[in-house]
C-alpha cells in the first residue's frame, strides 16, 4: 500500500544565511533538494506550497514584542540573536515562510490532500522560546504549527516528538502546562541547551505531559529503537493522539561534527516506522515531519531519503526487523536511562 507523501520544498529557504562556514547552512537543505530533484529518482510526491505566516499566528508561540524584533532586522545585513544565531537581509521573510510551511504541510494531511507530509525548511525552531531566538532557531515552526492545528481542527491531542540531537527547549517550555501536547524527546545530555532532565515532566494540567530521555554520548539505532518501543510507544498509544508531529533533527547521525551518537539511515528509518505505526493505530496515519538540525550534509541527504522512503511505504520495517533492531545491541546506559524514566512517568502512565 503506497501512500501520499507530500513535501513542503522551496528554494526561498536556501536565502537565509546565519553566517560565514555556519553549520546551519543553505547547502544543508540544497544537497536534499538536489536529491529530491534527481531525474535517476522517481519520487511520487505532493508539493505543498509554502506560504508566509502571519504575526497573530507566530504570536501564538511567540510574545509581540519578539516578533517585532525580528521583523525590524528585515533588510539589514546581519543581526546576532544570539552568540550561535544571526539573521541576514531576507531572515525574517523566510522564518516566516518555514512557519507558514509547517502549517500548510498540517493542513494538507489533516484535510486528506496527503496521507503524511515532511517540512523541508529552514531555519530550524526547536530552541526558540518565547521571547529569545537560540541555538541556530528564530521562530518554533513546530510549536506554532502545533497551535495552528489545534485553533483550527480544535485538537486536544498532539504528540509532538523530537529526535533532534539537542533538546528542543523552545517547545518544552511552550507547552509545559498544557496536556493538549504531549512533548517527547531523546537528547544527548548533559548538552546544549542544558535543559531535558529526566525529572523535568510538565506542570499542573501538564504535569506528565513532557517526557525527557536524556542520553550519554554513542547512542545508536538499537538504544533509540528500544527507547521507542519501551517508553514512547506504549505512552502514545493510551495517550491516542489526533495528530503525530516530528522534529526531525538529524545530528546524531554517526559522522554529525556537532553530535557524539551512532544512528544510521536504517535507524532513522526504522524509528520513522514507529511514529507511522502510532498514527496508524491512533489518528489515520496523520503525520507530520519538520526538519530541525543535521549537519554533516551528506548523511543528512542520506537520512532524510531513508525517512521519506518509509512515509512513501516504498520500505516497510517489519515488526520483526523492528524488534531484531531492538535487540541487536546490548547497551547498558540506555537501559538504565529507560528504567529511570519509566520510574518517572509510571505514577501516571496506566500503562507502566
Ligand atoms: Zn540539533
Amino acid at each position: 500500500m503506497s501512500r501520499k507523501t507530500g513535501i513542503v520544498k522551496d528554494t526561498r529557504y536556501l536565502q537565509h544565511s546565519a553566517g560565514f562556514a555556519h553549520p546551519e547552512s543553505p547547502e544543508r537543505l540544497g544537497a536534499i533538494y538536489e536529491m529530491l530533484d534527481n531525474p535517476l529518482e522517481s519520487w511520487k510526491f505532493v508539493h505543498i506550497e509554502p506560504r508566509e505566516a502571519t504575526h497573530e499566528e507566530i504570536e501564538t508561540i511567540h510574545s509581540p514584542s519578539y516578533v517585532e524584533f525580528i521583523a525590524s532586522t528585515a533588510g539589514k545585513r546581519s543581526v546576532y540573536l544570539d552568540p550561535d544565531t544571526a539573521t541576514s537581509p531576507e531572515t525574517y521573510e523566510i522564518a516566516k515562510l518555514a512557519v507558514g510551511g509547517v502549517c500548510n504541510a498540517i493542513d494538507s494531511v489533516v484535510e486528506g490532500t496527503v496521507n503524511n507530509a515532511f517540512a523541508l525548511v529552514r531555519p530550524p525552531g526547536h530552541h526558540a522560546e518565547r521571547d529569545t531566538a537560540a541555538g541556530f532557531c528564530v521562530f518554533n515552526n513546530i510549536a506554532i504549527g502545533a497551535m495552528h492545528a489545534i485553533l483550527k481542527y480544535n485538537f486536544k491531542r498532539i504528540l509532538i516528538v523530537d529526535w533532534d540531537l539537542h533538546h528542543g527547549n523552545g517547545t518544552q517550555h511552550s507547552f509545559y502546562g498544557d496536556q493538549r501536547i504531549l512533548y517527547f524527546s531523546t537528547h544527548q545530555y548533559p548538552y546544549y541547551p542544558g535543559t531535558g532532565d529526566v525529572q523535568e515532566i510538565g506542570r499542573g494540567q501538564g504535569e506528565y505531559y513532557t517526557i525527557n530521555v536524556p542520553l550519554n554520548m554513542g547512542a545508536g539505532d538499537s538504544a533509540f529503537v528500544k527507547i521507542f518501543h519501551k517508553i514512547l510507544l506504549p505512552v502514545a498509544l493510551e495517550y491516542k493522539p489526533e495528530l503525530v508531529l516530528l522534529s526531525a533533527g538529524f545530528d546524531t547521525y554517526f559522522q554529525d561534527p556537532l553530535g557524539g551518537m551512532r544512528v544510521t539511515p536504517k535507524g532513522f528509518a526504522a524509528m520513522t516506522r514507529i511514529l507511522l505505526n502510532i498514527a496508524d493505530a491512533c489518528c489515520e496515519g496523520r503525520f507530520v515531519a519538520v526538519l530541525e538540525g543535521g549537519y554533516h550534509v551528506a548523511g543528512l541527504t542520506k537520512s532524510v531519503k531513508a525517512v521519506l522512503e518509509e512515509m512513501l511505504d516504498e520500505t516497510h520495517i517489519s515488526e520483526q526487523r523492528l524488534s531484531l533492531l531492538e535487540n541487536e545491541v546490548d547497551e547498558e546506559a540506555s537501559e538504565l536511562t529507560i528504567h529511570k524514566v519509566i520510574a518517572r512517568i509510571s505514577p501516571y502512565w496506566k500503562v507502566f
